[in-house]
C-alpha cells in the first residue's frame, strides 16, 4: 500500500478553513496556538514513516497523557486501580462533576478528568520524584530522551484549575483521594503539559499497537495482556461524549487532547497521531478526526 500517497491525499481533500473549531482557550497558554495548524504522522509496524504538515511541530498533548499515567499505574497496582476508577463510558464532559456525586466519588473511567486525577492520586502514593519519573517512563516508552513538559502550560493550567479542584476535592469527601490535593493538581497539570510531535506522539503509542514491546529493540514493556485492556478503555472511552462518533466515524482505539492532538492505533498494523488545534464543541479536534476517518476509509483499515 502507497501510504504516503494516501496521507497526500488526505491532505488535500481537507481544507482547513471548512472547518469551524475553537482553539482550547481555558488554559490561556494553549489560546496562544496558531489555530490554522495541521499535520499528521503514520507509523507502521515494519517501522515506516509517513508524514504530512506540521507534523513536526510539538505541542501540548493534555489529555493524550492520560493513557500513558494509566499505563504505568496500572503495571504498579495491577488489578486493584479498578476499586478506584471503573471502566464504563461517561457519556460526560471530560470535566464534568456530575456523576461523582451520586456514583460515591468513583469516576466512570481513567480517561475522564475524575478518573485521571485519581490515577494521579496513585502515582504520587507510589513514585519518589512523581514528575521526575513519570517523564523518565515516557522518554523510555518513547525511546526519545528529548520528550519534556511545558512549565508554561504547567503554571497557566494550574492558576485556572478550578474544575479539577472541584473534582479532587469531591472526591477527596468520599474517601477517593488519599495525597495532598496541591500535589496531586500539580503533577496533573504537569502531566498534562507534555509536548511532543505527531512523529514522537505515534512513535510513543506504537507501544500500544506492539503489543507492548517496544519497536525496533522488541523489549517487552508492558503484558500485552494489560495493552489489551488499555486499548479497549481507549476504544470505549477516549473521546468522552463524543467516544461511540468517534468509533462510528474511525473505528481504532485512540485518545485526544484539548491541545488537538489525537492518537490512534490500529494493533498489530500502525499507530497514528494528527494534530489541528480546532476543537469542535465536544473538545475534540476535529480536522484531526476528519483526517483519521479518511485514513481508515482509503486504506480500508480499521479494527472493524
Ligand atoms: N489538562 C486538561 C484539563 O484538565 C486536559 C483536558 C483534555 O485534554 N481534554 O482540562
Amino acid at each position: 500500500m502507497n501510504y504516503q500517497s494516501i496521507l497526500n491525499s488526505i491532505e488535500q481533500e481537507i481544507n482547513i478553513h471548512d472547518f469551524e473549531g475553537k482553539v482550547a482557550n481555558y488554559i490561556p497558554e494553549l489560546a496562544k496556538v496558531d489555530r490554522n495548524k495541521f499535520g499528521m504522522h503514520l507509523h507502521c509496524i515494519n517501522n515506516g514513516h509517513y508524514a504530512f504538515g506540521d507534523s513536526n511541530e510539538r505541542f501540548s498533548i493534555q489529555s493524550i497523557s492520560k493513557v500513558l499515567a494509566l499505563i504505568m499505574a496500572f503495571e504498579l497496582e495491577r488489578d486493584a486501580i479498578w476499586k478506584r476508577v471503573d471502566v464504563e463510558p461517561s457519556g460526560d464532559p471530560f470535566n464534568s462533576l456530575v456523576q461523582l456525586e451520586y456514583e460515591n466519588g468513583i469516576p466512570r473511567n481513567p480517561l475522564i478528568n475524575a478518573g485521571a486525577l485519581v490515577i494521579c492520586d496513585i502515582l504520587v502514593s507510589h513514585l519518589k520524584n512523581p514528575k521526575a519519573d513519570f517523564l523518565n517512563f515516557i522518554r523510555k516508552i518513547s525511546n526519545n530522551p528529548t520528550i519534556n513538559y511545558d512549565e508554561k502550560v504547567a503554571k497557566s493550567e494550574k492558576e485556572w484549575g478550578f474544575r479539577n479542584s472541584a473534582l479532587l476535592h469531591l472526591m477527596k469527601s468520599f474517601g477517593n483521594i488519599k495525597n495532598d490535593i496541591e500535589t496531586i493538581l500539580d503533577f496533573y497539570v504537569y502531566q498534562c503539559s507534555l509536548t511532543m510531535t505527531c512523529k514522537e506522539l505515534s512513535e510513543t503509542f506504537m507501544l500500544f499497537a506492539n503489543k507492548g514491546r517496544i519497536l525496533g529493540t522488541n523489549e517487552q514493556i508492558i503484558p500485552w495482556n494489560r495493552i489489551k485492556r488499555i486499548n479497549a478503555i481507549m476504544m470505549t472511552c477516549g473521546f468522552y461524549d463524543e467516544a461511540g462518533e468517534f468509533s462510528f466515524r474511525v473505528g481504532l482505539p485512540g485518545k485526544s487532547g484539548v491541545g488537538g492532538g489525537i492518537v490512534a492505533i490500529h494493533p498489530n498494523y500502525y499507530s497514528v497521531a494528527a494534530w489541528s488545534p480546532k476543537l469542535n464543541p465536544k473538545g475534540n479536534s476535529a480536522i484531526g478526526m476528519a483526517a483519521l476517518e479518511l485514513l481508515t476509509t482509503k486504506t480500508e483499515l480499521s479494527i472493524f
